[in-house]
């Protein structure tokens, strides 16, 4: 799996770092890192949950 962040739509809120801190951490600056673009299995829920998590829809999972 990869996720997939549409960056014109991200506002740097974090909560997809709240729902999956091993996937996504934001700076001082609210600037967002996704840590790792191609999660192992074990973290499909966690990534699953900051999908649903995020407010602006601004991120995906692509197969
Ligand atoms: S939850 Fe969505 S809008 Fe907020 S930092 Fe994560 S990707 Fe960006």
């Amino acid at each position: 799996m990869r996720i997939v962040v549409n960056w014109s739509l991200c506002e740097g809120n974090g909560n997809c770092e709240a729902a999956a801190p091993e996937l996504f951490q934001l700076d001082d600056d609210d600037q967002l890192t996704v840590l790792n673009e191609n999660p192992p299995e074990e973290l499909r829920e966690k990534a699953e949950a900051a999908v649903r998590s995020c407010p602006k829809s601004a991120l995906s999972i692509e197969e």
